[in-house]
C-alpha cells in the first residue's frame, strides 16, 4: 500500500480512508462500493497547479475527466481552479451541469460527431483539439454559422511511444490518434487548418501514452514538439501561443510501480516545465501557454473499491479463486489489458499474507478477474476486500454487464462520508427498455 495520512491502517488493523474506517463504510453503504478520498484529489490539483505556476508560469492544468467523471468531480476541480479535458458531449454536458466554466475545457477525440462539435461551439468551449481534415472543415463551417472564431489545436504524434517503464522513439506511427510529425503529415494538416477562416490555430497537442514513469519520455516529447514549432516558424513564419503536452503520468498500483507522495508527483510538471523553458530559449521561440492534462494521477490513488468475499474455489496446485460481489462491470481494466492491482483484507491489514489468491468477479466471462495471484491472509466468505488505486478508469469504464448495478461512489474527507453518485436501482436497468 502507498500509505498516506488519508489512506492508512488504523489501530484496529482496519483500512482507513479519509479518516473513515472501511468497516463503517461497508456497514453504512454496503458493497461493492467505490470510495474516493477528496483530500487527495484536492492536494493533487493544488500541487499540480502551484508547480506549473512556479516552475513555468503561464499555463493550465486540465484534468482529463475521462478518468473519473461525475458532477461532483467537476465542482471540486473548479473549486481548485484547474481546467478540464473532455472527450464527448456527455462529459461536456456533465461539466456544464456542474457549473464548470466551459472556457476552461479542452475538447478531444478522434471522431467527434457533428453534434459534439456544434455543442462545443454553442457552449463556448475554450479549445478544440482537431484530429482530422474533415473535422477541421466541418468545425470551420459550424463556426461560420455561429459567427465565431474558435481556438483550436491539432493533435500531432511526435513519434514517442511510452508505456509504463519504457518508451521507444519510433518513426512508424500506427496510432489512430494524431498526425505524425516524422512523416510530414502533421505539417500538411497545420497548413490546411491555418487556411480555415473561422479557426484560430493557437498551438499543437500531443499525448504520448498513459501510466508512464519515465521522465525522459516527456522531455523528449517537449523537444520534438518544439523542434516542430521551430520548423513551422522557419518555413512558414507561423508562431503559436499554446502548447499542450497531454497527460499520462504513472501512478502506483502494485509492486514494481514507484510509490510517490502527492508532492513527489510535482516532479512530472517540473520536468516538463524545465524542458519547455530550455527548448523555447534554445530555439528562440515565443514562450507558449503550457497545457498539461493529467487524469489518472489526480484521481487514481484517491480511489479504493470495497467488495465482500463470496465463494472460493481451489483448483489444487493451479489457482485459488475468491469470487467477489463486483467484477468487470465495476473494473474492466484487467479484462481489457491485464492491469495490475493491489488487494488487501480490509479488516485484517496486519495479518501475515500467507495465501495466494486470484480475485475473480461475478460476471459470466472467464476473463472477469480483478487481480491474479495476489498474496493475502486467509480469506473467508463475508470478509471485506479492498482493491487499491481504483479512482481512475474504473467508475468511468463501468457497465451494467449481466445487469449488475453499477456501484455508488462515496466521497470521504475528514472522517465524514457522503454519496457523490447514488446507487443504481433495478428501475434504472429497465428505464430505457421498450
Ligand atoms: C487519456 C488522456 C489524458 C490523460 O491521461 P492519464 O493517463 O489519465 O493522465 C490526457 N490527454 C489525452 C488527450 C488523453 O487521451
Amino acid at each position: 500500500m502507498n500509505e498516506r495520512q488519508t489512506l492508512k491502517i488504523n489501530n484496529l488493523g482496519h483500512l482507513e480512508i479519509g479518516g473513515v474506517d472501511a468497516k463503517a463504510l461497508k456497514e453504512q453503504y454496503g458493497t461493492p462500493l467505490y470510495v474516493m478520498d477528496q483530500a487527495y484529489i484536492e492536494d493533487m490539483c493544488k500541487i499540480y497547479a502551484d508547480t506549473l505556476k512556479k516552475e513555468y508560469g503561464d499555463g493550465m492544468i486540465a484534468y482529463a475527466s475521462k478518468a473519473f467523471s461525475c458532477l461532483e468531480i467537476y465542482r471540486i476541480i473548479n473549486k481548485m481552479g484547474i481546467g478540464a479535458d473532455s472527450v464527448s458531449a456527455g462529459e461536456m454536458f456533465t461539466a456544464k451541469t456542474a457549473g464548470f466554466p466551459m472556457e476552461k475545457i479542452c475538447l478531444h477525440g478522434n471522431n467527434k460527431s457533428s453534434f459534439e462539435l456544434e455543442y462545443a461551439v454553442q457552449n463556448n468551449v475554450g479549445y478544440i483539439v482537431l484530429d482530422s481534415y474533415t473535422e477541421a472543415s466541418e468545425l470551420n463551417e459550424i463556426c461560420k454559422k455561429y459567427n465565431k472564431v474558435q481556438k483550436v489545436l491539432i493533435r500531432v504524434n511526435p513519434g514517442i511511444e511510452a508505456h509504463t517503464h519504457h518508451f521507444v522513439q519510433t518513426a512508424k506511427v500506427d496510432s489512430k490518434f494524431g498526425y505524425s510529425i516524422g512523416s510530414g503529415e502533421a505539417e500538411k494538416v497545420v497548413c490546411f487548418v491555418k487556411k480555415q477562416e473561422n479557426l484560430d490555430l493557437v498551438g499543437l497537442h500531443c499525448h504520448i501514452g498513459s501510466q508512464i514513469f519515465e521522465y525522459k519520455s516527456f522531455e523528449l516529447a517537449v523537444e520534438k514538439m518544439t523542434d516542430f514549432y521551430k520548423k513551422l516558424s522557419d518555413l512558414y513564419g507561423y508562431s503559436f501561443d499554446v502548447i499542450n503536452i497531454g497527460g499520462g503520468f504513472g501512478v502506483w498500483y502494485a509492486d514494481g510501480d514507484a510509490k510517490k507522495s502527492c508532492n513527489e508527483y510535482a516532479e512530472y510538471i517540473k520536468i516538463i516545465s524545465g524542458a519547455l523553458k530550455r527548448c523555447v530559449a534554445e530555439k528562440s521561440l515565443k514562450k507558449p501557454y503550457l497545457i498539461l492534462e493529467p487524469g489518472r494521477s489526480i484521481v487514481g490513488e484517491a480511489g479504493v473499491t470495497l467488495y465482500t468475499a463470496g465463494r472460493t474455489k481451489e483448483i489444487k496446485g493451479i489457482k485459488n479463486y475468491i469470487a467477489i460481489d463486483g467484477g468487470m462491470f465495476d473494473n474492466p481494466r484487467y479484462a481489457l489489458y491485464q492491469a495490475k492491482y493491489s488487494v488487501v483484507s480490509a479488516l485484517n491489514m496486519n495479518a501475515k499474507k500467507s495465501n495466494k489468491y486470484t480475485i475473480a468477479g461475478k460476471c459470466c466471462e472467464s476473463g472477469d478477474i480483478i487481480a491474479e495471484d495476489v498474496m493475502l491472509p486467509e480469506i473467508k466468505e463475508g470478509d471485506l476486500i479492498a482493491v487499491l488505486s481504483t479512482g481512475a478508469y474504473n467508475y468511468s469504464m463501468s457497465s451494467n454487464y449481466n445487469r449488475n448495478l453499477i456501484p455508488p461512489v462515496v466521497m470521504v474527507k475528514d472522517g465524514e462520508s457522503r454519496y457523490i453518485v447514488k446507487p443504481q436501482t433495478f428501475e434504472d436497468l429497465i428505464r430505457n427498455d421498450v
